[in-house]
């Protein structure tokens, strides 16, 4: 195969990790930065989570920087705002990187010292970092900064809505003066375009247009389902027992990925075929005769493979994750509903992907709903409801003669309603063919950025309601009580760059701050109350280690597992209650 990012200046041995990875094709991002990137300029990008930007930057600075050359100092630093995002980088960057030997540290807060300190010691090339801990290292002379060759600042504005402005410019002082940098940012706020004219050396400015199909897509319902990443496949499994498409096409990212989601179907008893770059003629012909046919249920296709293809009967179009650009979101979803026929498209995504949903419903002129995933008693009841479909079929062809004998027998023990019933559970059993019994936790609900995306965060800290002592928090969320205030300098920023940074919890799952003079008050998400209490009390707020605990208020509510694992302080200090 010509390897379309080889054409973009990439050599061999990176396109070959690429194929492994099952990338088929760049992204608009990746085909618009790296040229400019490989060449050495700066990059400034305006591209959201799922554009596919970490390979836009990830390819061409290893090939630039890492390639050939021995770990040792670090000769690229990645910043990032959450632990969460560092270690997807890490994790990105040891996949392209794997033929070139790339050595890869991921340093982030929350996570012993010593071992990032042995991991920096025995030589890397790529440093992945959120600024708190980057900083703390740097300080402390376990980070040297002097061969650094490239830098990027990833989802920018994040990291400057959690309050990480200083720690930023304090890196960035320690860099030497000669290096190449790209600044990647969903939006480009004030704050974020004078660090880029203060950072960056005339940057090839990168936005991907959106509006190129607006208005060509077709009228058809869309609907989405957010769930956490680990739950995507489980979710997509319900929402197709409860929809039974007639034909859906499922779309995926990559190879990996279309092969995953295949066999995961298959597994729940989907007729389910494969089709991406790496099949033969033969085999994508056997799938497409087999879908004319009416004997599938369901292809999962990449883009590229599902390119060719011309299907009629396509009744769902389903994105496994929103694809990588706008117009591939209209191409897919102009796959049904064709010739007047009926059709749908279908989301399964995940939270950090709400943005990009904003911007489908304003290229197709369509608002997409938000569904709940069925639950557990959803497809139950979908499944009975195929099981009586099926049995009032067989009543009405009375077929069943030969079967009237075991029913006498058994009426005559039981009675005949229980025999019946039995009879549909054991259809229903026997039908199930999955253990699928977990519910899926429902997702964190959008952060609602300004308009368009584009607002700015507030000048300089997040917009955050309020926290009232006497009131009680926002459903969901638990009050932690943090032993430093006022008195000592604490800003709300410092609160949010200390959680997000140590416990690795992004800004939207912070709530309410409430300041004191000698304490301070935040809500949490539920779900992280645990980890941002251990986080905390493993750090300190302008260098001192503070009491932190639920909130007085909060432990009244809590549920018994958490009292009793937090219910004693721990730090032995009297108590600084109000
Ligand atoms: P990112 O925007 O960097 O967070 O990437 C979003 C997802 O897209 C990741 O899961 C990547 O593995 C995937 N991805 C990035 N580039 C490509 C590509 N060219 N082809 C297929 N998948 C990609």
């Amino acid at each position: 195969m010509t390897n379309a990012f080889v054409e973009l200046g990439l050599s061999e041995p990176i396109a070959r990790a690429l194929a492994d990875l099952g990338y088929e094709e760049p992204t608009p991002i990746q085909k618009a930065a790296i040229p400019v990137l490989l060449s050495g300029r700066d990059v400034l990008g305006q591209a959201a989570t799922g554009t596919g930007k970490t390979a836009a930057f990830g390819l061409p600075l290893i090939e630039r920087h890492v390639a050939g050359r021995p770990a040792g100092l670090p000769c690229v630093l990645v910043l990032t705002p959450t632990r969460e995002l560092c270690l997807q980088v890490c994790e990105s960057f040891l996949g392209f990187g794997k033929t070139v030997g790339i050595e890869v540290a991921p340093i982030y807060g929350g996570q012993e010292y010593g071992r990032q300190i042995r991991l920096l010691k025995r030589g890397v090339h790529v440093v992945v970092a959120t600024p708190g801990r980057a900083l703390d290292h740097i300080r402390r002379g376990t980070l040297d900064l002097s061969a650094i060759r490239a830098l990027v600042l990833d989802e920018a504005d994040e990291m400057l809505d959690m309050g990480f402005a200083e720690e930023l410019e304090a890196i960035l002082s320690e860099l030497p003066p000669e290096h190449q940098t790209a600044l990647f940012s969903a939006t480009l706020p004030a704050r974020i375009q004078s660090i880029a004219q203060a950072h960056l050396r005339d940057p090839e400015h990168i936005v991907i247009a959106r509006s190129a199909t607006q208005g060509e897509a077709p009228r058809i319902p869309q609907h989405a389902y957010v769930v956490g990443r680990p739950y995507r496949l489980a979710a997509l499994g319900r929402i197709l027992d409860v929809e039974s498409p007639e034909l859906a096409i499922c779309f995926a990212r990559t190879r990996l990925e279309v092969d995953e989601i295949t066999e995961a179907l298959r597994s729940r008893g989907f007729t389910v075929e494969a089709l991406h770059g790496g099949l033969d003629q033969a085999s994508r012909d056997r799938v497409m005769r087999r879908a004319r046919a009416g004997q599938l249920e369901l292809i999962v296709a990449t883009d590229v493979a599902a390119r060719g293809i011309d299907l009629e009967n396509v009744t769902h179009v389903i994105n496994f994750g929103l694809p990588a650009s706008l117009e591939t979101y209209v191409h897919r979803i102009g796959r049904t509903g064709r010739a007047g026929r009926s059709g749908c498209a279908v989301t399964v995504m995940e939270p950090r992907e709400y943005g990009r949903l904003r911007a489908v419903e304003r290229i197709t002129r369509a608002k997409v709903e938000i569904r709940s995933v069925p639950s557990v008693t959803d497809v139950r009841a979908k499944r009975l409801e195929n099981v009586r479909a099926l049995v009032s079929e067989i009543l009405s062809e009375g077929d069943f003669e030969r079967c009237r004998v075991v029913v006498e027998q058994l009426c005559e023990e039981f009675d005949p309603f229980d025999v019946a019933a039995a009879a549909i559970a054991l259809v229903d059993k026997l039908s199930g063919g999955t253990d699928d019994e977990d519910e899926i936790p429902p997702a964190p609900a959008e952060r609602r950025r300004g308009a368009e995306g584009q607002a700015l965060r507030g000048a300089g800290r997040p917009g955050r309601r309020e926290a009232r002592a006497h009131e009680p928090p926002e459903p969901g969320m638990t009050r932690l009580f943090v032993g430093a205030g006022r008195s000592l300098g604490i800003r709300p920023g410092d609160i949010v760059g200390a959680i997000a940074n140590e416990a690795g919890i992004p800004a939207r799952e912070i709530g309410a701050i409430e300041i004191a003079e000698r304490f301070t008050l935040v809500e949490v998400a539920n779900s992280r109350a645990g980890e941002v209490i251990d986080a905390l009390r493993e750090t300190t707020l302008k260098g001192r280690p503070v009491t932190v605990r639920l909130d007085r208020g909060a432990r009244k509510s809590a549920d018994a597992e958490r009292r009793s694992r937090f219910d004693e302080d721990g730090d032995g200090r009297p108590g600084e209650d109000f």
